[in-house]
């Protein structure tokens, strides 16, 4: 199997040099944010030092070459998730704003009264509450696909979901509170076989395996800039450019149209811009691109194998504290590991490793249903990505076990 240098990875991250409460850094919230390679850091840098200026429009050479750049990256996030066109690729703030464009832009114009949307219970909020809204609005029915005691979803549960109504599937390709790795190729072939379409989540999965929407057969895929060691505020939606042509504009503004009239109204431009409304995060699209360009420098095969490595000594250093229980026992799991303490409340356990300059999440990971179905409104959950060592994880067990040792 590939093999990572880590050592000349973790050199690409400054922060990874700090001190927290006196103590290294032992980074392990990657699931919530990853760190950013000095590679990213410096695009901004020589974003503004050297492009600053508003896209599209302008005829001057600064607007020219900052368009470049930005169109450029379309090209790159194509290349990254094996798209068809780089017209397929949207640019939004981050998952969340890719699911609302699709609720409000696809969903708004196809889904009726007593339709039918599949969701599954690994869902992100984000993944869920979007289409809560516009249930509310258009009145079609919400169904959720459950899960097992390992955080596996049913697929035969998933198959006896399906009636005539049914129009979409929204699923992650990751579960960030479980890690749970779900089979979205087959997933998205059921759907089709019913005449759903299916939009995947890929918040989670982006970082950690290589992710080919065309071999998915995914209609819509989404991920966020902050979790593959990019900057924030910036994510992706892709879609079939066949859907995303005929689906309506959802936010109106500069960028988005053709021609803007009171008397002959208004037409509107070709995908992807019509999506992108508005001055976008040029110099966040900029530096995003140059964060995909470092994970396929660095190669996602080999980030994979190396977390799965972490992952299995994390399970098996975890295992042996007595009263742990690991939540999410899916076979099939990308670098989280969710797990509770009896005797030891989450939020302590948390705010306790920190002072030992350990980070990890503590909470319902925006994940509440799934949490509920196992009595739980929170877990803590230490995450994994490229830069971290046996060493830190070894660390992370030994203040563990030194934290519950105090709150017991
Ligand atoms: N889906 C999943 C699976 C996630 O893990 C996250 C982030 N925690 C989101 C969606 C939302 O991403 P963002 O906050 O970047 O929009």
């Amino acid at each position: 199997p590939p093999v990572l240098d880590v050592a000349a990875i973790r050199a690409d991250f400054p922060i990874l040099a700090r001190q927290v409460h006196g103590k290294p850094l032992v980074y392990l919230d990657n699931a919530a944010t990853s760190q950013t390679p000095r590679q990213v850091i410096a695009a901004f840098d020589d974003y503004y030092s050297r492009l600053n200026a508003n896209i599209h429009r302008g005829l001057h050479t600064l607007a020219d070459e900052a368009t470049a750049a930005f169109e450029g990256t379309r090209e790159t996030v194509r290349g990254f998730l094996n798209a068809g066109a780089s017209r397929e690729i949207i640019f939004t703030r981050g998952t969340t704003e890719a699911i609302n464009l699709v609720a409000n832009s696809w969903g708004r114009a196809n889904l009726r009264p007593g339709d039918e949307v599949l969701i599954s219970r690994l869902e992100h909020h984000s993944n869920i509450v979007p289409w809560q809204l516009l249930a509310q609005e258009i009145g079609f029915t919400i169904k959720v696909i459950p899960v097992d005691e390992r955080g596996v979803l049913d697929q035969a549960a998933y198959r006896a979901l399906f009636t005539e109504r049914t129009r979409l599937v929204a699923v992650n390709h990751v579960s960030n509170a479980f890690g749970t790795v779900n089979p979205v190729r087959e997933m998205a072939s059921i759907a089709h076989q019913h005449g759903a379409l299916i939009l995947v989540d890929g918040a989670q999965a982006t970082p950690h395996q290589r992710v080919d929407v065309h071999d998915i057969d995914a209609d819509f895929y989404a991920f966020s800039g902050h979790k593959v060691y990019g900057p924030t505020g910036v994510g992706v939606l892709y879609g079939k450019a066949a859907l995303l042509e005929a689906m309506p504009p959802w936010q109106g503004g500069g960028e988005m149209i053709r021609t803007v009239s009171f008397e002959a109204g208004t037409t509107f431009a070709e995908i992807p811009h019509k999506f992108e409304a508005g001055t976008p995060a040029i110099a966040e699209v900029v530096a995003l691109g140059k964060a995909l360009e470092w994970i396929s420098g660095v190669g996602l095969d080999a980030i994979g194998a190396w977390e799965a490595r972490l992952l299995a000594h994390a399970t098996a250093r975890v295992s042996r504290i007595d009263g742990l229980r690991i939540l999410g026992t899916a076979p099939d799991k990308a670098g989280v590991l969710s797990f509770v303490v009896d005797g030891a409340h989450a939020q302590d356990i948390g705010l306790l490793i920190d002072q030992l300059g350990v980070a990890i999440r503590t909470g319902h990971h925006c994940a509440q249903p799934l949490l509920a179905q196992f009595g739980l409104d929170a877990t803590c959950r230490a995450s994994f990505a490229a830069y971290n060592t046996f060493e830190e994880i070894d660390v992370f067990a030994e203040a563990l076990q030194r934290v519950i040792d105090m709150v017991r």
